[in-house]
């Protein structure tokens, strides 16, 4: 049952017995104040009644006093007791006598009180009335009294007769009888009756059931008793009490009427607030807005709702609180990648163009290995605020994770000249413990909606201008049309890479290397080949950076030198003692176990270190040059050769490099393919050449494609040829059968072929 229902009926219920109560109480006082009234009624009543009757009485005896005065009367009492002649006429006298006065009996009596004549025939001699035996005194002026004659109850008058009347009184009756009673009745206005009883101390039963009674005794003595009983029905005397008993019912009816009103009334001043009350807090709970015109505001309800307003307002402030914080990057403060994606999702659908850049430390991993996490965490919240302090026309700098950040910029295209005042604001030195920290950014744009209408494949696309923009050592790509489907590739490749060693896809190529005078073959490059199960040959340009990327190149390069290195020991047993090159990324160089690694494949194998040399790019070298030069100390000292490799595409000078304890230098094949006598390149390769002796460095020409440049690099000096003029790379069968062909293999140093 509801609240408000309880509260109906509880109330319903209290007013109902109020209101029975109260009328129970009215009409019991009600009604007893009418028997109480009734009853002195009837006491009233019964008196007057005696008193009617004795005054009666009174009137029969002055009549008949006038009566005994009357000679004829009396004459005619003398005939009836002593005439026999005319006896007749004189009882029909006295009868007619008697009749006059209403008397329904007429009787004469001795002195000694019997009955000497009688009105009556039946009523004979031998009739006692016990009164009539008092003695009455001759100026007695005569007796009324009730009395009993035959049964039947009389009021008797008694008047002494004139000595010598024959007779000693006259005694009329006047019966008791219905007709006196309902003239009686008429008078006292209350019902009343005559009880005669022969028996004296008899009382006729039930009398009083009816109503209420009065009984007054008006003779009791040997004939028997004569009472007078005067009633009133209850109906009559309850006649007041039953109106107001209607009344009391139409007042109880009326009332009860509006006091359902009236309860209905309270019972909504009290449910419908907190109906209301309730129906807010399910508004809170469903985190909907409070209609605070249909909220009560007043007392104790007005204190609920201001605290479920107030509830609803700390519940809000912690979504809110939450939303921003499951919105928001920790460390920087910016929004995450689920704020970048919503917020993305929104410019969309504004349908202007947009542009995403996504960003990236290049060379987080470093700062990170060397000089802590929460150094790293520092460069990465300074970067943060840079891209936060950007001016408009900005949405919105995000962390989409570790060093990866994404700017939302409302331009159509990304003008070049505020992309230079960027990337030069956001890579300012900074500052941390004193110690400068030069930051190097990737920057990868996509555009809507030119690249694409959904948040993920626009994310996904400056991901992969950004990729495209680490590939080629550049601070910004824009994504171009077929870039997705190489990035797939990509994305199959690193997942393909991790198996791709304990699988044998990978082998190795050789590639010899002769001295460009003699033709002796001095040397071999060792060159990775990947035979992908599905994506067939796949070039070392694209996967080793891949593996440089995803941090595979460590395992490739073990597997490299193992693989070297047994094909090196697998010739010696041949009798072919050869110096072999492998290629070492800046990566390895950083990596703790490659000089292990190196020493314990020599070991294994029972090899001397200058069999191996181990090539590496000018910006290797240049990466991290103490660490650097301490490795490659050790190398050295285990006698490993070492060789600078692509030499010519970076921008450190050969003094610098020099400073390496390296004893080979290789001039990129970019130089070398179309090398035109007297061109730049010529210029610069034959400086360097030059350059190379003066330090002591052995120098290999790479990508020697024709005899003409072969010619003309002997010429200039270049110690070592290496390129499809003489032979293309090679696996190692074939590699053993040119080679046993070639029969004239040297381990020299090609450098003193030129010397001598
Ligand atoms: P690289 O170290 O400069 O290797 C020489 C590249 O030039 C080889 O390409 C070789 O096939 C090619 N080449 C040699 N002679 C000529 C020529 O006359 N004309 C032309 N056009 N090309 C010539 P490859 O084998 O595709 O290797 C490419 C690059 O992959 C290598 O350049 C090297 O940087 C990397 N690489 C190859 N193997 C490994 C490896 O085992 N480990 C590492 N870390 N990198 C490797
Ligand atoms: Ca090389
Ligand atoms: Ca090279």
């Amino acid at each position: 049952m509801s609240f408000r229902a309880r509260l109906l009926l509880v109330m319903l219920l209290l007013t109902l017995g109020i209101q029975l109560v109260a009328s129970w109480a009215v009409l019991s006082a009600v009604r007893s104040a009418a028997l109480e009234q009734g009853k002195r009624e009837l006491d009233v009543a019964s008196g007057v009644a005696v008193a009617l009757l004795e005054g009666w009485g009174q009137q029969l005896l002055r009549n008949v006093d006038l009566l005994v005065d009357d000679p004829r009367f009396l004459a005619a009492v003398d005939d009836v007791l002593v005439d026999t002649s005319s006896r007749l006429a004189a009882a029909g006298t006295l009868r007619q006598q008697a009749a006059r006065m209403g008397a329904d009996t007429l009787l004469l009596l001795d002195e000694a009180g019997h009955v000497m004549a009688s009105s009556q025939p039946a009523a004979g001699s031998g009739v006692f009335v016990d009164s009539w035996r008092m003695p009455l005194t001759t100026d007695d002026a005569g007796v009324v009294s009730p009395s009993i004659l035959n049964g039947l109850g009389y009021q008797l008058v008694q008047h002494p007769l004139p000595p010598g009347a024959g007779a000693a009184r006259l005694a009329l009756g006047f019966r008791l009888d219905e007709s006196m009673a309902s003239a009686l009745s008429g008078l006292i206005g209350s019902q009343a009756h005559f009880d005669v009883s022969v028996s004296p101390n008899d009382v006729a039963p039930g009398q009083d059931h009816q109503g209420l009674s009065r009984r007054l005794s008006l003779y009791q003595g040997e004939l028997g008793r004569i009472d007078i009983v005067v009633e009133r029905s209850l109906e009559t005397l309850l006649a007041n009490y039953q109106d107001v008993k209607v009344s009391l019912a139409t007042i109880f009816a009326v009332s009860l009427g509006l006091m359902l009103v009236a309860v209905v009334l309270i019972a909504r001043g009290v449910s419908l607030p907190l109906l209301r009350l309730a129906g807010a807090a399910k508004s809170v709970g469903r985190g909907e807005p409070l209609d605070l015109k249909r909220m009560p505001r007043q007392g104790e309800f007005g204190l609920l709702s201001s605290t479920l307003l107030k509830m609803q307002g700390d519940l809000s402030r912690r979504e809110e609180d939450m939303r921003t914080r499951a919105r928001q990057d920790q460390l920087t403060g910016l929004g995450n990648r689920q704020c970048a994606n919503e917020d993305i999702e929104a410019a969309i659908e504004t349908g202007r163009p947009f542009t995403l850049l996504r960003l990236t430390i290049n060379h987080m991993r470093r700062i990170n290995d060397t000089f802590g996490h929460d150094f790293g965490d520092r460069v990465l919240s300074t970067l943060a605020q840079r891209l936060a302090d950007l001016p408009a026309p900005k949405v919105g700098a995000y962390r989409l994770s570790g060093d990866e950040f994404l700017l939302l910029l409302t331009v159509a295209r990304l003008e070049p000249l505020w992309l230079e005042d960027t990337l030069r604001g956001l890579t300012r030195e900074l500052r941390l413990d004193d110690s400068p920290v030069s930051l190097k950014v990737a920057m990868g744009e996509a555009r809507f909606p030119e690249h694409g209408d959904e948040a993920n494949l626009l994310l996904r696309r400056a991901e992969i201008a950004l990729d495209r923009a680490r590939q080629l050592r550049q601070a910004h790509q824009c994504y171009q049309r077929g870039q997705d489907e190489s990035h797939l590739r990509h994305l199959a490749l690193v997942r393909d890479l991790q198996h791709a060693a304990y699988r044998g896809e990978f082998s190795l190529r050789y590639q010899p290397q002769v001295s460009a005078l003699t033709g002796r073959v001095i040397g071999l490059e060792a060159l990775l080949r990947w035979d992908h199960p599905q994506l067939g040959w796949i070039p070392p340009d694209e996967f080793i950076e891949l593996a440089e990327r995803s941090g595979q190149i460590h395992q490739l390069t073990h597997w490299v030198i193992d693989s070297a290195c047994a094909q090196l020991a697998s010739w010696r047993d041949m009798k072919l003692k050869i110096r072999l090159g492998i290629n070492v990324s800046a990566m390895d160089l950083q990596q703790p176990g490659l000089i292990k690694r190196v020493e314990s494949a020599l070991d294994r194998y029972g090899l001397q270190g200058e069999q191996l040399c181990i090539e590496l790019t000018e910006s290797a070298l240049m990466q991290s040059p103490e660490m650097g030069a301490r490795k490659l100390q050790a190398l050295r000292s285990m006698g490993v050769e070492l060789a600078i490799d692509d030499y010519g595409t970076g921008y450190s000078s050969l003094a610098q490099l020099k400073r390496m304890p390296v004893q080979e230098l290789k001039i990129d094949k970019s130089f070398i393919m179309q090398l035109i006598k007297g061109s730049d390149d010529d210029v610069i390769v034959s400086s360097t050449i030059e350059l190379a002796h003066h330090l002591g460095l052995q120098v290999v020409a790479e990508g020697v494609e024709d005899q003409a440049v072969a010619d003309h690099l002997a010429e200039q000096g270049c110690h070592v040829l290496q390129g499809f003029l003489i032979a293309r790379p090679m696996g190692g069968e074939a590699m053993t059968e040119w080679l046993k062909e070639k029969g004239d293999v040297s381990l020299r140093d090609a450098a003193n072929d030129h010397h001598r």
